[in-house]
């Protein structure tokens, strides 16, 4: 768990310092790091703001839709020509990549030491109201961020230096060891054998789909065009590495089609999707794959949704994947899905929720989302759960919340959507600057969200061991028509931005155990609600202000 507590640390030291990491530096702010959460990653983040720079630091500001607001920590350094930022490395590196923004319509060039990466606008920018669209007579520009990576061409020790120069804003940069290309598994059939042609010159599409009637297809380095669905069922498609292998082209998606036993590892899946649109089927893993399918170490960037599954189905593990720079959602477990795990995955800069659970006409049941670091939904929540039973969201690190969502959020919501029963169990999750301002309800929403919409909440949600941290309004917010099964035990929330626990809704809830900075908001008058507690700090006098 080292890897993950260090980007804690850099997250949270982001707000604070300008100084750079000191190389081998021990973490400092081990009280809140907590051991055990977030995703186990090969990568080290490094906040731009926290780096030796000429140029312009933006921020903390956290004004939606700006350079700075939009940026993790809410800061970022903006490079004119001439300026450089250099970051002083406390693992070695041979890759990186940086997420960063140039003006719309623009193309630029990023150096990092030698290397040279194309920048461009093609991916951000997006105007109007939702979904959104790429016409900026529509106003409101926001979505300015993209991510682009690069294997450096040398190694980088620990305490050496990089320096990236370009005329763009820099949010942040990931630095890791990629790993050496992997050799072509013993029985595994190549793509190549089936005419796949590793330049990206030539549609590869079917033969790839021919070679995955193999059972075991083989993706050796290289860069392979895709323009559709590829369909897997009972076979492998594995590859040389998210850094070496990659399917790219409009339209790339490998999809089931009421699939089992698929196995998909270490590849690249590189769209070309630059707007939302809800009809159109552009996500990089789609369709039904149940069954014992594995789903694991791949880079998906630049599509709708990177994985948007539709169920019934049951059996699936989705883990150590990066899903970046989607229009839509990072994940979403849609209607009828059970027994699946999404685990150690790192979710960034996301069109809409970074990882959801929306039953819709179906319930999902005994699902687990744990150990997942998600970072930046530009629209809605880090983690939204909606509707179902028995799911699981525990050991997640959760930052940076923009707009209409929370850090975690469990709702009876969208309309005819199957709602919640039994227990929803919210364990050990962290949100950093969680929450925020929400137009379709007029309120300020909390890091930890619950949310009865469209309908009282009879099930039950059990929250224990999360912590909120900065959040943007309140730490912890019960709002709707009714809820009276919420158990909350050793809940820290520290600086909210307005009251620890808000409650906007009738019912009953017990909280135990926990530490509360910032009081409890609860208007008896107008709702009742019956607040026990126990055990705990900061929640002796419910008072009916503070939002
Ligand atoms: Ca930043």
């Amino acid at each position: 768990m080292r890897r993950s507590l260090v980007v804690l640390l850099l997250l949270v030291a982001g707000c604070e310092s300008t100084a750079p990491p000191a190389a081998q530096e021990p973490p400092a702010k081990l009280a809140f790091a907590q051991q055990g959460r977030g995703a186990t990653v090969p990568f080290v983040e490094y906040e731009a703001e926290s780096a030796d720079f000429t140029g312009k630091r933006i921020g903390p500001d956290r004004t939606a839709k700006t350079l700075a607001g939009e940026a993790s920590g809410r800061m970022a350094v903006t490079l004119s020509k001439g300026d450089s930022l250099t970051f002083t490395l406390v693992q070695p590196a041979n890759a990186v990549t940086v997420r960063y923004s140039v003006p719309d319509g623009t193309e630029g060039v990023l150096k990092v030491n030698d290397t040279e990466l194309k920048l461009t606008a093609k991916y951000a920018w997006y105007y109007g109201g939702f979904p959104f669209s790429n016409d900026p007579s529509k106003g409101s520009p926001h979505h300015f961020y993209d991510h682009v990576r690069g294997l450096l061409g040398q190694t980088v020790a620990a305490g050496g230096k990089v320096t990236l120069s370009c005329e763009c804003t820099i949010d942040l940069a990931d630095f890791e060891m990629a790993p050496a290309a992997l050799e072509k598994p013993e029985g595994s059939t190549s793509i190549v054998d089936f005419g796949a042609d590793p330049t990206g010159a030539k549609d590869s599409s079917d033969a790839i789909q021919q070679a995955l009637s193999t059972g075991d297809a083989w993706i050796p380095a290289g860069t392979f065009k895709v323009t559709r669905h590829l369909i897997a069922n009972r076979t492998k498609l594995r590859g040389a590495g998210g850094w070496h292998s990659t399917l790219t082209g409009a339209g790339v998606g490998v999809y089931g089609d009421h699939s089992q036993g698929v196995h998909l590892s270490g590849f690249a899946i590189i769209g070309e999707v630059t707007e939302r649109d809800d009809h159109a089927q552009v996500n990089g893993i789609g369709g039904a794959l149940g069954g014992g399918s594995v789903v694991e170490n791949l880079f998906i960037q630049h599509t709708k949704v990177g994985l948007w599954l539709d169920g019934p189905f049951s059996g699936l593990t989705v883990r150590n994947n990066r899903i970046f720079d989607t229009t839509a959602d990072g994940l979403n477990l849609h209607q009828g899905i059970s027994e699946t795990v999404v685990e150690h995955n790192v979710i960034r800069n996301t069109g809409d929720d970074g990882l959801a659970m929306w039953s819709d006409q179906n319930a999902n049941h005994h699902n687990t989302f744990r150990f997942n670091t998600v970072q930046l939904p530009l629209l809605a929540n880090g983690i939204g759960i909606y509707g179902g039973h028995d799911n699981t969201v525990e050991a997640n690190i959760i930052a940076d919340i923009l707009i209409e969502g929370a850090g975690v959020q469990v709702a009876n919501r969208f309309s005819g959507t199957v709602p919640l029963s039994a227990t929803t169990v919210l364990k050990d999750n962290t949100v950093l600057r969680g929450g925020s301002k929400f137009a379709g309800i007029q309120a300020d929403v909390g890091a930890f969200f619950l949310f009865g919409k469209d309908s009282a909440i009879t099930g039950a949600i059990t929250l224990s061991g999360n912590s909120t941290m900065d959040s943007s309004f309140s730490g912890l917010h019960l709002y709707g028509s009714s809820m009276s099964q919420v158990t909350v035990e050793r809940l820290t929330v520290q600086a909210p931005g307005t009251v620890g626990i808000q409650v906007q809704s009738m019912g009953a809830a017990t909280v135990t155990k926990s530490r509360v900075e910032g009081g409890v908001y609860l208007c008896k008058d107008a709702l009742p609600f019956t607040l026990t507690v126990a055990d705990s700090t900061g929640l002796d006098t419910p008072a009916c202000e503070g939002i």
